[in-house]
């Protein structure tokens, strides 16, 4: 059984938190604290050793109790795919950290999409401030929360976060092993010289969004699978009205700034607002 929670792509499911964003795709203006893949992959190791160390270890125990000779065995994948699954035969639970999830945990943009960020902001853990550290803190606590739901025979198809895997969740932050997780995390980065900032990220204001578009500004949205091209119809407070010239019709859309991307060009001059000719 694998836990989808964090935007895996497959084929049997549809992805409940695939990010909008890919962090090649990231502007300028995405305050972004980018990282290379080396250190990603050295950041989803320091994720596995520290959840075997802080949370696997002390609950060993309790865990045998139930499962007698249950293992943990995690691991650093290459995609975003992150995930726990456990296998029958062997009992052996294993726990995957995409080294694609661990870059988008450092971009705004990117980890916006995530599940985990969602959890942050709505359970108010960490005091529901959204940075690296506390993403990927709690990113481990999310998966082992899954290995402890397994435990407990309350992972069942269909109903992966259920009502019992939030009470195991909500025990971990409310029990101190989240913290924990977090201090771990935080002092074998710097041990390490590894970047894992506790800086919130800077939520764009929608106001500074709405003054990076004019009309005429050639934009797109859309997932990778659905690509909409169009021209900014009208600027509005929260959204831009978008023409997608469709045969000889054009359709309208209204699209959140946060969703748009720019195109190559742009059809006005940024700065007297003229109409640029386009070659
Ligand atoms: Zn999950």
């Amino acid at each position: 059984m694998i836990c989808r929670s964090e935007g895996a792509h497959s084929r049997a499911y549809f992805p409940e938190a695939f990010p909008a964003f890919k962090p090649e795709q990231a502007r300028d203006s995405d305050y972004s604290m980018p990282l290379s893949i080396q250190q990603a992959r050295a950041v989803g190791e320091l994720l596995c050793t520290t959840t075997t160390d802080v949370l696997w270890a002390p609950s060993r125990n309790r865990i045998h109790q139930v499962r007698p000779g249950a293992t943990l065995a995690c691991r650093v994948g290459s995609g975003q795919a992150t995930y726990h699954r456990h296998d029958q035969r062997d009992q052996v639970h294993r726990i995957t950290y995409g080294l694609r999830m661990v870059m988008a945990k450092y971009q705004s943009q990117t980890a916006a999409g995530w599940l985990s960020s969602r959890e942050i902001i709505r359970f108010r853990y960490f005091d529901g401030i959204l940075s690296p550290r506390n993403l990927l803190a709690h990113t481990c606590v999310h998966e082992f929360a899954h290995l402890l739901q397994q435990v407990a025979g309350q992972r069942r198809h269909g109903s992966v976060h259920n009502q019992e895997f939030y009470r195991i969740l909500h025990e971990l932050h409310a029990d101190g092993s989240a913290d924990a997780v977090k201090e771990a995390l935080g002092m074998a980065a710097d041990r390490l010289g590894l970047s894992l900032p506790e800086t919130a990220f800077v939520v764009p204001e929608p106001t500074d969004m709405r003054a990076r578009w004019r009309v005429g500004d050639a934009v797109s949205f859309g997932s990778r699978s659905r690509v909409h091209s169009g021209t900014v119809q009208k600027v509005n407070s929260k959204t831009c009205t978008v023409t997608v010239s469709q045969g000889k019709q054009g359709l309208r859309y209204r699209v959140p700034f946060a969703l748009l991307r720019r195109e190559g060009h742009t059809t006005l001059d940024p700065i007297t607002l003229n109409p640029i000719t386009l070659k």
